[in-house]
């Protein structure tokens, strides 16, 4: 065999694929990968199976159906009055990672740091060394995981070449506040650094509270890649489709390595998604729908020993367990798995170096059968 020099040398297999094969493995209750158990929007998957029916199943313009970007344009003035081109600053994508991905391919040179807050998104550290970059780990302030500014403003170097945010955040359910977007513009502005805003959780915000998308804030936009999915919106994760925002010149640069890895996107689920971007009210109705899961999950762990922390949004709820189990969060969240049947995901898995504060997530995007098992379970703890 001829050897190959790895890119991601320290990198073992994502805990999503670890945790959820476990699950798989003791038929455990699966509340930790981010996926809904329940059917995704019925009238968006007979609108797909329409379109391969009447026939569109060719390739799709390179950037996307042009509907489609048009349809997405319309949304972002309605939502952050941004009037952004569906010509020239939508790309439609295989997917909300593959737009993190390929914003970071467009923008690192080898050598070039990267700010990331952690707890961070799997992807986005290998994203980074994939690229050639370097991450520059942040942390956020435990346990309420919010961003200390100062921090990150002493982060930043010659070589800072961008900073990624994500809010609504994966795994903690925190956002971001108008106050800490105008902070982030302030502690940008006179940089040459780019900014990657993950935001692919956009309509799933708590408690009336808003979603503070970078395209509200034309300063910080001006130096952004945005990034979403169609995932999290219509509750159907395995159609990997999403898009990138940015602006005309960004894009052109994404689009030049984006024609020569995708091309372009599954047509059908693209056209679907035209139409029924139309129905604001699908969307705009995610969040109550979502923050009842979230409110029934948490009265049914009302008697537990985990000491859950605030969830401003996502599909996620974190929990401390100090006062059950001092075992490690990858230890305890096998041993769940194991012992009692229920599959998390431990948090420390979202730092480079697995810096642990004995703390679980929980995914409560599931059924209310589904959150009743597995809190009746962890109750008992
Ligand atoms: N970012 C975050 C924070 C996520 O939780 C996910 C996974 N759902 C993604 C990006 C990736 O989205 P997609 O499945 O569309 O690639
Ligand atoms: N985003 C999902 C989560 O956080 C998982 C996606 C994946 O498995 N890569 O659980």
């Amino acid at each position: 065999m001829i050897p190959i020099q790895s890119k991601l040398p320290n990198t073992g297999t994502s805990i999503f694929t670890v945790m959820s094969a476990l699950a798989t493995e003791h038929k455990a209750i699966n509340i930790g990968q981010g996926f809904p158990d329940f059917e995704m929007d019925q009238e968006l998957a007979a609108l797909a199976s329409k379109k391969i029916l009447q026939g569109h199943n060719q390739y799709a313009p390179m950037a996307g159906h042009i509907p489609l970007r048009e349809s997405i344009a319309e949304k972002i003035f309605s939502l952050y009055n941004n009037q952004v081109s569906a010509a020239d600053e939508i790309t439609i994508t295989p997917g909300g990672s593959y737009a993190i991905y390929t914003a970071f391919t467009t923008i690192l040179q080898p050598g070039d740091e990267v700010i990331v807050l952690e707890p961070a998104y799997d992807c986005y550290i290998p994203n980074i060394i994939a690229n050639g970059g370097i991450p520059v780990r942040v942390p956020l302030k435990f346990p309420d995981y919010t961003v200390d500014w100062d921090l990150v403003t002493s982060s930043i170097t010659k070589k800072s070449k961008a900073i990624i945010i994500n809010t609504p955040h994966n795994p903690t359910g925190t956002i971001l506040s108008d106050d800490d977007m105008l902070t982030l513009q302030n502690i940008l502005s006179n940089t040459n650094i780019f900014l990657i805003s993950d935001e692919v959780y956009e309509h799933l915000v708590f408690d009336g509270k808003q979603h503070n998308s970078v395209l509200k804030y034309p300063e910080l936009y001006n130096r952004s890649f945005v990034c979403f999915s169609f995932g999290k919106v219509y509750n159907c994760t395995g159609w990997k489709l999403g898009y990138c925002v940015a602006p005309k010149a960004y894009t052109a640069e994404f689009r030049r390595l984006h024609q020569f890895d995708a091309f372009c996107c599954f047509t059908p689920t693209q056209v679907a998604l035209a139409e029924h971007l139309k129905k604001k009210e699908r969307y705009l109705s995610l969040s109550s729908f979502m923050q009842e899961k979230r409110d029934f999950f948490l009265d049914k762990m009302k008697s537990s020993r985990f000491k859950l922390h605030h969830s401003s949004g996502s599909y996620f709820v974190c929990g401390t367990y100090e006062h059950i189990s001092d075992m490690s969060s990858m230890d305890m969240a096998v041993h769940l798995t194991k012992t009692i049947g229920v599959a998390t995901i431990p948090v420390s898995a979202f730092y480079q170096n697995g810096d642990d504060d004995k703390v679980l997530r929980f995914c409560f995007a599931k059924k209310e059968e589904t959150l009743s098992k597995a809190a009746e379970r962890l109750c008992q703890l």
